[in-house]
């Protein structure tokens, strides 16, 4: 199948936003560049001390280690209204018509299938990975093997079910050897994850492991400099809503090192995504 042509994807990312009610240009698209890894400042890590209402840069909402109290809770977003169905359709058509046949960058040649993401469409809470590894190539899905193992274990400790999230990565195609997604590959792959985000309009996003981080969060930092605190995810389009997220650790490196200080980390990471889902309304 031929790639999309770059005015069918751009017609389509216009299409995304007029329908999700963002009168906006899009920030990037499938075929541009996410804001630049190794530039600090474009969208950095920024979250509001609630009481104040108002946002300064690289400040965090949180105490260390995710004990976000009372006052520590970030501010929901502001979503337009769309339902369950216009979501389904812009996530379904984006797979099946872009992503399925996508040659932007090399891995391309190295996968079985493309692994899209999968759950809920109007899922309040989203994880973002790194890519697919080898079982996920063959099956076509999402964490689905030891990782995916480790996460299942989290999502149900948090009371919660795949289907009612959503989980998606930042590339949609295995690197070799499951090493992970280079820079320049998470950056052309970030305008199919633009859009899933700018589709789902997730309350709050976990991003799971360093990829993830650095390319929301727009910094160099290491995972352990920054999980545990809040962050916010504003650039998915100019006046956009801001969408706050919660680094952790990534399931595979929680198995390698699966300390009881790791777990515990983790687990007051997620905590604090519930607690603030627990306050959020869409
Ligand atoms: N499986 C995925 O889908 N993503 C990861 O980051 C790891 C395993």
């Amino acid at each position: 199948m031929k790639p999309p042509s770059p005015t069918r994807v751009l017609r389509q990312h216009v299409q995304t936003d007029h329908l999700l009610g963002l009168d906006a240009l899009p920030v990037g698209d499938a075929l541009a560049p996410a804001p630049a890894v190794d530039q600090p400042a474009g969208h950095a890590p920024v979250s509001p001390p609630v009481s104040e209402g108002s946002r300064s840069p690289g400040t965090s909402l949180s105490g260390q280690d995710g004990q976000s109290g009372d006052t520590g809770m970030p501010v929901a977003p502001l979503w337009p209204t769309t339902d369950r169905q216009t979501k389904t359709l812009l996530l379904e058509t984006m797979e099946a018509q872009e992503v399925r046949s996508c040659t932007l960058c090399g891995l391309c040649e190295g996968r079985t299938q493309t692994v899209f993401g999968e759950g809920d469409p109007d899922a309040k809470l989203m994880f973002i990975g790194e890519g697919p590894g080898q079982n996920e190539d063959r099956l076509g899905r999402p964490f689905v093997g030891r990782a995916g193992d480790m996460l299942n274990k989290q999502i149900a400790a948090m009371g919660l079910t795949r289907e009612e999230i959503y989980i998606a990565n930042v590339v949609k195609c295995r690197p070799p050897n499951n090493r992970a997604p280079t820079p320049v590959e998470a950056q052309t792959c970030w305008g199919y994850l633009r859009r899933q985000i700018q589709a789902i309009q997730p309350q709050v996003i976990v991003t799971l492991g360093g990829p993830a981080t650095k390319l929301l969060l727009n910094t160099t930092k290491g995972i352990t400099a920054v999980r545990g605190t809040w962050h916010y995810f504003d650039q998915l389009v100019p006046d956009g809503p801001a969408i706050p997220v919660m680094p952790t650790y990534h399931p595979a490196y929680l198995l390698r090192a699966y300390t009881p200080e790791n777990r515990k980390k983790v687990w007051s990471d997620l905590q604090a995504a519930l607690r603030f889902l627990g306050v959020a309304s869409n």
